[in-house]
């Protein structure tokens, strides 16, 4: 058995929180299922690193952004293997490079065009968990690229995919799919299952449970998402 499973920011947010995810994790790696993770960078980390970025340059680079974003990533999947090293659970973090995910070279908005899973095949064979820095890739050229705000959920959509996975999970804020925003509006309703369909109109319509290239790539590849909380053992909703 294996099973992606992606961590967003706020799910990742302190010391307390990472080390939730990282017994989540473990508790399956235990009952000898195999566990890539895929996280986003911590909290609001992006966003701090983007308001530093202008207070150097008003218009950087995209090339240069996305090698300074890419490494809010990068910082998390260090730390979250550090974290399952307490519990006693061997890990190995990879950058999207290191992961083989190979994308176009449109920096900010990078498109995934293929994923070479050697290297992740033989760190799982390994008896290892595999904690893969979201949201980024390689260029042609060996540069760094990102792939559009949010978009940890395509790099976790994308390896579930490539590898066959059993079961690709998002965990977020969030207890599942709301009709609308439930931070918001205190009589949202929760989908149990969704489909892709719906799903892409409640983004174009604003919710950003999901970045909106994940649920084409799950519908492409006929791949079922759970998206659930990280903060509870509750069932989520299952997209697809
Ligand atoms: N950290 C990136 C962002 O804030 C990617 C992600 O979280 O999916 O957009
Ligand atoms: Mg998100």
């Amino acid at each position: 058995m294996l099973y992606v499973q992606k961590y967003g920011g706020t799910s990742l947010a302190d010391a307390e929180k990472l080390m939730n995810a990282a017994r989540r994790a473990s508790e399956l790696a235990r009952q000898g299922i195999q566990v890539v993770m895929v996280v986003s960078a911590q909290g609001h980390t992006t966003d701090e690193m983007i308001r530093k970025a202008r207070e150097v340059n008003r218009r950087g680079s995209l090339r240069e952004m996305d090698a300074y974003l890419a490494a809010g990533e990068q910082m998390s999947a260090a730390l979250m293997a550090m974290a399952l090293g307490t519990l006693g659970v061997g890990a190995i973090s990879l950058t999207g490079a290191q992961a083989g995910i190979h994308t176009d070279g449109n920096h900010g908005n990078a498109r995934i065009r293929t994923i070479d899973t050697d290297r992740i095949r033989r760190e799982l064979a390994a008896g290892k968990v595999v904690v893969a820095a979201g949201f980024q890739g390689v260029d042609h050229e060996g540069d760094v690229t990102t792939l559009g705000r949010g978009g940890s959920d395509t790099t976790a959509v994308a390896l579930a995919a490539c590898l066959g996975a059993d079961k690709c999970q998002i965990f977020t804020d969030v207890d599942g799919i709301y009709d609308r925003d439930p931070r918001v509006h205190a009589d949202a309703r929760k989908f149990d299952r969704i489909s892709y369909g719906k799903m892409l109109t409640l983004i174009e319509n604003g919710a950003q449970v999901l970045h909106d290239r994940s649920v084409e790539l799950a519908r492409d590849r006929g791949l079922q998402v759970e998206v659930l909380s990280a903060f509870t053992s509750e069932p989520g909703t299952i997209l697809g």
